[in-house]
């Protein structure tokens, strides 16, 4: 479990205590991509990572910075079709000449 610690007088709290998850993960309408999956424009809120929050037990207020980083991996490990860019994408017309 993460925990949030009052750089005050050192007092715990969860993650949900302090974050709301609909601002920390913020909320997007719409997202525009091109035709590589490339993210172009989005509208809505994006993620709002700062939160303040008021100590239970020393009343200090203090600032939360969250640092959230996303991984991925590839389940298929098919390694030759992910990366391959094509060179000609339609195939060229060559005559004989006789
Ligand atoms: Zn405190």
């Amino acid at each position: 479990m993460k925990k949030i610690v009052c750089p005050v007088c050192k007092a715990e709290y969860t993650v949900q205590e302090i974050y709301l998850p609909e601002y920390l993960l913020g909320n997007i309408k719409e997202v525009e991509k091109d035709d590589e999956g490339k993210i172009v424009v989005f509208y809505g809120r994006d993620m709002d990572l700062k939160e303040s929050y008021k100590c239970d037990y020393c009343n200090s207020t203090f600032t939360v910075f969250a640092n959230i980083d996303f991984k991925t991996k590839s389940k298929t490990n098919d390694f030759n079709k992910s990366y391959t860019t094509p060179i000609h994408n339609k195939p060229r017309l060559i005559f004989n000449e006789d």
